[in-house]
């Protein structure tokens, strides 16, 4: 299996590796990659209403056999391709990414890699945090650099209703415990969706102002096509802003890293800061240097593809390292996508029509 160079404007064939040194490939917008995100797995444990809705995901859904997930020693082998063209940062996510067995013997494979600067990559997880008490200190030993954990409300029956299987909150919080005694910075990922969770921003604030967690608060995205997404159910992130800010005082404070997809805000008191991943009413995709790894091997470089590009069947073809790599700079170096900053154009038509992967299935 090979991937084809496109012809570029000038007619001459583009193959799309335009490679610097220090940064590694850059897109067709200049954009480097370097933030990697791997699904380990299509299941999950919950049935989020906004993610994988119960009546959709039910006992008949089709999950991925085992052999058509991609191996440890594959992941790793595209990982290790994805360092050598620029990225520095992998994320274990899923489907609920503690689910996968073994995690952490992935994890200690990934930690023995090196960026093109030859220090270890940035390892991260995001999680629901329902077997986070139990793993915590496993991951933490393997490697794991920081874990991000979903909770969408601290009012147990909401929280129950919107992972819809009846998981209580207490168990949630208990696990994101034991991962910050186990030495891993958490931060707290929030999908505010309007008329469900919208009224507990304030209280998810004031519950973590000053414990060293990071709230962020993600704009309800059009990921998908079961959840049934609607531009009314999105809470713009201004707006989230205003009604903290109008009760814990916030001022703007500056990216930590270029890329960054939460804008930062800093409680005027010093009681830490929030973020806002405004995906749906402030497009980043100028700055985007994120791949997703689908369960099955597919390479997306956007989370609103709808297609990816089938690594699994080059690998399992017999590629070598340096096939891989090669294929994997030519699908980086002829990346356009930016889809978050061309959906207001596109009409509710264009849009229904455009066929969307589920966010269960690539991951976060
Ligand atoms: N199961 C893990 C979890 O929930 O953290 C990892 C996978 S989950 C797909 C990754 C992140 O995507 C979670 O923080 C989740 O809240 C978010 N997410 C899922 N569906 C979303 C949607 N429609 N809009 C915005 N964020 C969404
Ligand atoms: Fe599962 Fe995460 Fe999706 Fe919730 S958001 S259904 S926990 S994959
Ligand atoms: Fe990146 Fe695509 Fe999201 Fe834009 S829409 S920020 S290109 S993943």
């Amino acid at each position: 299996m090979s991937f084809t160079p496109r012809p570029g404007p000038d007619g001459a064939t583009r193959t799309g590796a335009r490679r610097l040194p220090s940064t590694g490939t850059l897109d067709a917008l200049d954009r480097p990659l370097r933030d990697l995100r791997i699904s380990v797995t299509d299941r999950c444990n919950f049935r989020c209403v906004y993610c994988m809705p119960g009546e959709v995901f039910g006992r008949d859904y089709a999950f991925l056999e085992r052999h058509e997930l991609l191996t440890f020693e594959e992941i790793e082998r595209i990982a290790r391709a994805a360092l050598s063209q620029g990225v520095r940062k992998l994320r274990l996510t899923g489907g609920e990414p503690l689910l996968r067995r073994g995690i952490e013997d992935l994890v200690a494979r990934l930690a023995a890699l090196r960026t093109l600067d030859g220090v270890k990559p940035e390892i991260a997880l995001t999680t629901n945090g329902s077997a986070l008490a139990v793993k915590a200190e496993a991951l933490k030993a393997a490697g794991v650099d920081r874990v991000t954990v979903s909770l969408d409300s601290l009012d147990d029956a909401l929280f129950q209703r919107m992972n819809d299987v009846g998981f209580p909150v207490a168990r949630v919080l208990h696990g994101i415990d034991a991962a910050h005694a186990a030495g891993l910075p958490v931060k707290l990922n929030t999908v505010v969706k309007r008329g469900m969770n919208d009224g507990e921003i304030l209280d998810l604030a004031e519950r973590f102002r000053g414990t060293g967690y990071v709230l962020r608060f993600i704009e309800y995205m059009d990921v998908g096509a079961t959840n049934g997404w609607s531009m009314a159910d999105v809470v713009p992130s201004a707006e989230i802003v205003a009604t903290i800010d109008a009760r814990f005082p916030l001022d703007p404070a500056e990216p930590t890293a270029p890329g960054e997809t939460a804008q930062r805000w800093r409680y005027r008191d010093g009681a830490g800061e929030i973020g806002v991943i405004s995906s749906v009413t402030n497009a980043f995709c100028g700055s985007c240097n994120r791949a997703r790894l689908s369960t099955e091997g597919r390479l997306f470089t956007c989370l609103f593809a709808s297609e990816g590009h089938d690594l699994r069947a080059l690998l399992r073809s017999g590629a070598d390292d340096a096939a891989l790599t090669a294929a994997l700079a030519s699908i980086w170096g002829t990346r356009d996508d930016r889809y978050s900053e061309v959906r207001s154009l596109l009409t509710p038509e264009l849009r229904a029509d455009r066929s969307r992967i589920e966010m269960s299935y690539i991951g976060g």
